[in-house]
Order: structure tokens, then C-alpha cells, then sequence
């Protein structure tokens, strides 16, 4: 059986940590719960452990996300610029935490490419990682705040993990796998989940944080799954648009057509969703199936992205009206 977090790893990370003035872990842009959960866990675990750490991502990430405590640390590099620059591109150490492409750094990416001494580790559960100096790569994962879990386990034992750290874990493993209604829902996931609750998670009370939207998020879904849904039964696939108009009307707020993408996939023999949101620099694509029908695949071959299997993302550049079509075209081929 593989483990990710075989001791002679662990130590070697430990080694790169000790011998690092400062470390920055850096994670994707439009973060999400997995993201900032993950992000900030591992930041405060590494400083319990004496180091000198700093977190940033490239842009905002949802209000709803202040539940964890430690969000305001939080380093958004699109509004720090030169601080975050300078602390990134000097940094002895960078850790890259859930995702597995330089580019879904966007615009951190310059900060991370001047930084050419550093060695990078990487953490992360998607398909495709890249070639780092030291790498926690397991796609078996539901979400890399459960591979965050484990390593400080690995580390030294799960006493380390605070009631803040706690939190931070419960909320990237809860929120990428949809509540724990999708990804690999394995015993070890129950585990985790049920030792965070024993350091003081409320389940609930996060569970009405994460839920919880405004009243224009919520008229958009309706408007959207009335208005702007798409079924193409023969194809088992349906899809949604939503232009930057629409986004305006609605009072558009980051976060607010997170989950929507998975909608679709209720409708019985829908097994392929996807949506399409038009950005001020391209149409931005989220893709989803359940079962066998690869969407990663789908997304690198068809759209510039990539992700998991039954999760993924791409972007096309173009008008919305052009990147539909070119979708239905594909999916008259290619569908599950
Ligand atoms: P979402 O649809 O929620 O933006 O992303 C779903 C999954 O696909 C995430 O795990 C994310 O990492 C991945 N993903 C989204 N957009 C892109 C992209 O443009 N490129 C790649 N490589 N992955 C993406
Ligand atoms: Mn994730």
C-alpha cells in the first residue's frame, strides 16, 4: 500500500523547513474552502513548529470563509503586490498546497518564476502534479486539507492540531467533497473528520457558516436553473452561462456560483454539467460528472484547464456564444 507520508518524506521536509529563514506556501487563485483551510492549518502548524511562515493566495476568497479562524493573515497577493512580491521571490522555502499547475497562480505566478534558489514541495490531490524537489502528490484524497491531516500526524502526532487548526481542516475536507457527499469518502476521511470534532469542531455551526448565502445568490440559482439550464438528455450532459450582465444584475459576489456547476447532476441520467462564466479576460469553465466520464481529461484536451477526474476547470477565449458552440460541437462526439 502507498503512503504519501512515509517517514523518510517527512523528514526530508522537516530538514528544507529547518534550514529556511522564511517559507511561503502559496495556493490557487479563486480559492476555495480546501484552499485557505489547507493554506492557513499548515501555516500555523509550521510556525507551532518554530518557523517563520506566510500564506498567500492571488485573489479574494468567499466572506463565508471567516469561520476559520486566521483568515485575516491571510496574504491576497493582488492587493499586497510588492510585499507579497518580495516575500515570495526571497522566500528560502515555497510550498505549493492544492493545485497542480504554476498557472493557476495567475497572477502570483511572475513572484514564484523570480524566485529561482528556492526548492518547492508540493501538497496537493490533483492529477497531473509537476516535478518538485519534494512532493505529497496522492489523487486518492479528497481534499489536501485531509493530506494536510495526515502529515502532521506523520509529523509528530495529531496533538499539534489546535481547536483553531481544527477548523481550518474540517472546513477544506467538508467543503471539497460537498458536505461529504462526493470524492472518495473513505473510512480514514470519517476518522479525521470524527478526531477534529474531538478537538471542538462544531459541525454544525460550520455547517450554517458554509451554507448560509444572501438573498441575490440565491435569485441567481433560481434564475439560472430556470432561465439558463440546458438539457441535452441523448448527450446525458446539461449546462448553464451566466454573462458578466447577469453577474451585474444578480450583484455578482465572489463565491456566489460556487456549488452551482453540480446542480445539474440531480437531474436522473444527467452525468455530464458544466458552466460557463464570462470573466472581464475569457469565458471561465467548470466542469462535473458522476461515474466513469473523465472531465480532467476533457477540460486538458478540450478547454486550456484541467483538475480531477469528476471536478475540473478550463478557460476559453472567445465570446460566450462562440464557447458554447464549441461545446456542443465537442459533446456531439464526446459525452458520457
Ligand atoms: P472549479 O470548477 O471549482 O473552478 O474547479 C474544479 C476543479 O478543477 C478544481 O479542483 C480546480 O483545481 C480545477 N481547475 C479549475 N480551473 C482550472 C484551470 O483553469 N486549470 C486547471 N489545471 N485546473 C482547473
Ligand atoms: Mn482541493
Amino acid at each position: 500500500m502507498k503512503n504519501t507520508f512515509e517517514t523518510t518524506k517527512v523528514i526530508q521536509l522537516k530538514a528544507l523547513c529547518s534550514v529556511s529563514s522564511t517559507i511561503a506556501i502559496v495556493s490557487h487563485t479563486n480559492p476555495d474552502g480546501d484552499a485557505i483551510g489547507s493554506g492557513i492549518a499548515l501555516t500555523r502548524f509550521l510556525r507551532q513548529a518554530g518557523h517563520e511562515v506566510r500564506f498567500f493566495v492571488p485573489n479574494h476568497f468567499p466572506k463565508f470563509l471567516a469561520v476559520i479562524p486566521g483568515t485575516e493573515e491571510v496574504g491576497i497577493y493582488g492587493e499586497l503586490c510588492d510585499a507579497a512580491h518580495d516575500y515570495i521571490a526571497d522566500a528560502d522555502l515555497i510550498i505549493c498546497s492544492d493545485f497542480n499547475q504554476i498557472e493557476r497562480l495567475d497572477r502570483m505566478t511572475e513572484a514564484i518564476e523570480a524566485n529561482v534558489i528556492a526548492p518547492r514541495v508540493l501538497i496537493d490531490h490533483h492529477l497531473n502534479p509537476p516535478e518538485y524537489e519534494l512532493s505529497f502528490s496522492d489523487t486518492d484524497y479528497s481534499s489536501t486539507a485531509h493530506m494536510v491531516y495526515d502529515l502532521i500526524e506523520a509529523w509528530g502526532g495529531t496533538e499539534a492540531i489546535t481547536p483553531e487548526i481544527a477548523v481550518a481542516l474540517y472546513v477544506g475536507m467538508v467543503t471539497d467533497t460537498g458536505n461529504l457527499s462526493y470524492g472518495n469518502l473513505t473510512p480514514a476521511l470519517y476518522r479525521a473528520v470524527a478526531s477534529l470534532i474531538e478537538k471542538g469542531v462544531q459541525p454544525l455551526e460550520i455547517s450554517r457558516a458554509i451554507n448560509t448565502q444572501s438573498e441575490s445568490r440565491l435569485r441567481l440559482v433560481g434564475y439560472l436553473l430556470s432561465e439558463k439550464m440546458k438539457v441535452e438528455s441523448d448527450r446525458h450532459t446539461a449546462y448553464i452561462t451566466l454573462t458578466r450582465a447577469e453577474k451585474t444584475r444578480f450583484n455578482h459576489q465572489i463565491g456566489d456560483t460556487e456549488g452551482i456547476v453540480n446542480m445539474p447532476l440531480a437531474i436522473e441520467g444527467i452525468d455530464f454539467s458544466a458552466m460557463f462564466i464570462e470573466t472581464l479576460d475569457c469565458i471561465k469553465i467548470s466542469f462535473r460528472s458522476q461515474g466513469d466520464f473523465d472531465v480532467n481529461l476533457f477540460a486538458r484536451t478540450h478547454f486550456n484547464g484541467g483538475g480531477h477526474k469528476n471536478a475540473a476547470g478550463g478557460r476559453f477565449f472567445g465570446p460566450m456564444n462562440e464557447a458554447v458552440a464549441t461545446f456542443t460541437r465537442i459533446i456531439e462526439s464526446v459525452h458520457p
